[in-house]
């Protein structure tokens, strides 16, 4: 990912702490792996910066389904399968992969 867009670990541990409790009022934990996942809302936390608002935001609160992320503009979305073209640089699926 290219141009750091400043994230406070404040901000970043007070999200990971939303999205923690109200994974587990939904049954099912994060990612045990802290850091690993305190990057991803890291990530989650740019992408609203960057773009004014939060990926999949009605399903990002939760994180149950696979996280993709866009290799070519770091976008990230929690869905079952990546979007056909990415939102902000329409780059296609393909070019999606895997994040979590
Ligand atoms: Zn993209």
């Amino acid at each position: 990912m290219t141009g750091q867009t400043s994230i406070s670990q404040s901000e970043v541990d007070s999200r990971y702490k939303k999205l923690k409790s109200e994974g587990q009022g939904g049954g099912y934990s994060l990612n045990p792996d802290i850091e690993f996942t305190k990057e991803l809302v890291k990530g989650l936390l740019a992408n609203e910066k960057r773009y004014g608002y939060m990926a999949c935001p009605c399903r990002l609160s939760a994180l149950p389904l696979p996280v993709w992320r866009c290799r070519v503009c770091g976008y990230l979305c929690a869905r079952d399968d990546p979007p056909e073209l990415c939102p902000i640089c329409k780059a296609k699926k393909e070019r999606f992969e895997r994040f979590i």
